[in-house]
């Protein structure tokens, strides 16, 4: 069994597109948004079918946690109605995704936010995905699209949605989306300045001694973390923090979307394997092929079946880390 924890919807119908499109325009001349387009189930199938399935077959992985595509959540257009209509029709594709292909996708879910709003919407928007049967979500940690407005994730600010995790006994992936702001590219730059600046956000602060069952998975390879790793750890002991290990890395889990043998191998050997989930965030970021190697820069598998692990450790990072991080899925795997 090999769990994909990232993966997104990039291939939506291009009506789910064009509505968001037509959304934010009448958003901006203060007019009443069209009503939401209706799609197929075979324009759905098809747009998985070949794409995402296709994939996954020929690599071999059997389960994709699958989301909405991180770039378009867009927090920082519109305001937080057009954030929720926007993350309830892209939850309602993602489930219906999951309701065409339930042995091969388990849903986790977009949140409405808004730069400088509460998270009312956004709970309310758990609370409804969760009844659905998904499994996870998608925390954004700077809705202002690369303006950092908001408070730190350990900031009270952030706790209600927090309390209604664990409850919920449902992970949070902390995934920023599009970038507003020139000086950072979105899937190069922003994305991964946002999973370190997260981390170490994490570190200054004292979030899961909170939120003691509260889980965190810090995508691409945590960005920059694994390969600065003395920097942190000499910073927990600067700051009287205790251990990473203690500190934070019983709640905070990375996955292996980093998409070369040397990052991967760097992630074996400075991490607990059991903070190391596997991941591609296929179809996404980057979706060429690698000269060197023939295959594709996402095909994360290979990777990990090159790592110098063994074969328990990867059955680990391959099933067993994203079971425990994602409890939901015990319920899907249920034969
Ligand atoms: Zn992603």
């Amino acid at each position: 069994m090999i769990i994909d924890c990232h993966g997104h919807y990039t291939t939506v119908p291009v009506a789910h597109t064009e509505w968001r499109a037509a959304q934010l325009s009448a958003w901006e001349s203060g007019s009443a948004a069209p009503a939401y387009p209706s799609m197929g189930d075979d324009e759905i199938r098809a747009s998985i079918e070949d794409n995402q399935l296709r994939l996954a077959r020929e690599r071999g992985s059997d389960l994709t946690i699958f989301s909405p595509r991180a770039s378009a959540m867009g927090h920082h257009l519109g305001d937080i109605r057009t954030s929720t209509a926007w993350a309830q029709a892209c939850n309602d594709l993602i489930a219906r995704v999951v309701d065409l292909f339930p042995a091969s996708f388990a849903g986790a879910c977009q949140l409405p936010q808004s730069p400088g709003q509460p998270l009312d919407a956004a709970i309310d928007e758990l609370n409804r995905c969760a009844a659905m049967g998904f499994v996870g979500c998608n925390l954004n940690p700077d809705p202002s699209g690369g303006s950092w407005t908001a408070p730190p994730l350990t900031d009270p600010y952030w706790y209600p949605l927090y309390q209604r995790l664990c409850e919920l006994d449902l992970p949070a992936m902390v995934h920023v989306s599009a970038s507003s702001n020139p000086a950072f590219h979105a899937t190069g730059g922003y994305y991964l300045a946002a999973d370190t600046a997260v981390f170490m956000q994490l570190l200054q602060g004292d979030l899961f001694t909170d939120f003691p069952t509260l889980r965190l998975v810090i995508p691409h390879g945590g960005g920059a973390v694994p390969f600065h790793w003395g920097r942190y750890r000499g910073l927990a002991d600067m700051l009287d923090k205790p251990p990473l290990a203690e500190h934070l890395m019983r709640n905070v889990f990375f996955d292996t979307c980093v998409y070369h043998q040397p990052g991967i191998d760097l992630m074996f050997e400075v991490l607990d394997p059991a903070n190391i989930l596997f991941g591609s965030e296929m179809v996404g970021a980057v979706r060429g092929i690698d000269p060197t190697t023939g295959h594709y820069f996402d095909d994360t598998k290979r990777y990990v079946e090159a790592a110098a692990i063994t074969p328990e450790v990867r059955e680990q990072v391959y099933a067993a880390n994203a079971i425990q991080v994602y409890p939901r899925l015990r319920q899907l795997l249920v034969p």
